[in-house]
């Protein structure tokens, strides 16, 4: 391993302080990740230095801060491997990009009497966009189970693919299971049929490979927030084919091309979809977080989360009473359990005294929940800066916590 932990986590200034008495032990990374200072002081830079609405000015400020807000464009779409920086448009985060895609695909392309398909186990940001305009649209929903072991049921995917299907929308990896989905094979038997997929990357940007263009997805959305970026920033990703017939999501300045009572025309790709002054500040941070992510070897990174993760499930295994929920063949970064009959609220107060942020309930995945027939689970989620040290205290509250819960 060529990066040192030590140095990583001195990047994190939040780590290093104490929770109840206790060292801070983060261990919810998949609800936010937390910021190394190169991107907090990215974000403050803007205020300090470049500060200027963007695209808009003819006066220097503005001039530079498009230009550094506009790299960023070109980073997100090295950092995916889009065609073109065109096809990367920025959002508030993959809720507000899934929002895109049901408001505009939908109302562009859907029709009542349409399907769409998505699964048991996605986050609620990737299901009511869709019930919302089933609705409108008089569209149905079908839903692909999810197997005893956390794994989608792929035999009933084909089942349910017909001429009626239009889209399907999957998580690349599930944040209540850590469960890899194979999205490769769900669009090659998808574009089989020619229908179009949109992939939530939420829980998978920063922990694996993302290269759209070998997944071949249409639509790829993701959030900063859970990348080591500023929060209320994200990624809407489409391929421009589909891109330039959508209609515009919403209406404002910049995604005009020419405005008048008698009709309007919308801007080039991608600030038709672009509306209003976007958090320029947050996305610059995201290109210091793709470059901080870039400086400490992303297969390094990667490889070293995943061997803590299978360290963290290993040792876990030894806490008298644990029930793991999802045990999937391709899993990552995310393991979710119970401890006994103990409710998973109680667990999460308990190790929170002893100084560890997990994460408890159902993770805006009822569901899920409701396959399992669970009201929740407590989830240990993990990030590179996250060490075996931790599990091995994480492990020892366990057993304490288990104790005391009888
Ligand atoms: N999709 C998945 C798989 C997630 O894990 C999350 C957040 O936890 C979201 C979507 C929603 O992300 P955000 O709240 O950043 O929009």
């Amino acid at each position: 391993m060529a990066f040192d932990i030590q140095n990583i986590r001195d990047d994190f200034p939040i780590l290093g302080q104490k929770v109840n008495g206790k060292p801070l032990v983060y261990l919810d990374n998949a609800a936010t990740t937390q910021k190394p200072v190169s991107v907090i002081e990215a974000e403050a830079n803007v205020y300090r230095t470049i500060n200027s609405n963007i695209h808009r000015g003819v006066h220097h400020l503005s001039n530079v801060c498009t230009e550094v807000f506009e790299d960023v464009r070109q980073k997100v779409k090295d950092f995916i491997n889009a065609p073109s920086s065109d096809e990367v448009i920025f959002t508030r985060g993959t809720t507000e990009s899934v929002n895109l895609l049901a408001a505009s695909f939908g109302e562009t392309f859907l029709n009542p009497g349409d399907e769409i398909i998505l699964t048991e186990m996605e986050h609620h940001s990737n299901i009511v966009p869709w019930q919302l305009l089933a609705q409108r649209k008089g569209v149905t929903i079908k839903v692909v189970p999810v197997t005893d072991g956390g794994e989608l049921d792929m035999q009933a995917l084909g089942e349910m693919l017909n001429e009626k299907t239009r889209l399907i929308s999957v998580a690349h990896i599930s944040n209540v299971m850590g469960t890899i989905n194979p999205v490769r094979e769900i669009v090659a038997l998808a574009h089989a049929a020619e229908i179009p997929v949109m992939i939530d990357g939420a829980q998978a940007i920063h922990h694996v490979p993302v290269d759209v263009q070998a997944l071949d997805c249409d639509f790829y959305v993701f959030s900063g927030h859970k990348m080591y970026a500023p929060t209320g920033v994200g990624v809407f990703y489409g391929k421009r084919k589909w891109l330039e017939q959508m209609n515009p999501y919403q209406g404002g300045g910049e995604m005009i091309d020419k405005v008048s009572f008698s009709g309007t025309t919308f801007n080039d790709l991608p600030y038709k979809f672009e509306a209003g002054t976007p958090n320029y500040a947050g996305i610059i941070g995201l290109g210091a977080a793709i470059d901080y992510l870039k400086q400490n070897h992303l297969e390094e990174i990667w490889n070293y989360e995943h061997q803590l993760f299978e360290y963290a499930l290993d040792k876990m295994k030894s806490v008298s009473g644990i029930r793991f929920v999802g045990e999937a063949a391709q899993h990552t970064s995310v393991i979710s359990f119970l401890l006994g009959n103990s409710h998973p609220f109680d667990v999460g107060t308990l190790l929170d005294k002893l100084g560890f942020a997990l994460r408890t309930g159902h993770h805006c995945a009822q569901p899920l929940m409701d396959r399992f027939g669970i009201p929740g689970t407590v989830r240990a989620s993990f990030a590179f800066y996250n060490t075996k040290e931790e599990v091995d205290h994480l492990v020892e509250a366990l057993i304490r916590v288990g104790t005391m819960l009888g």
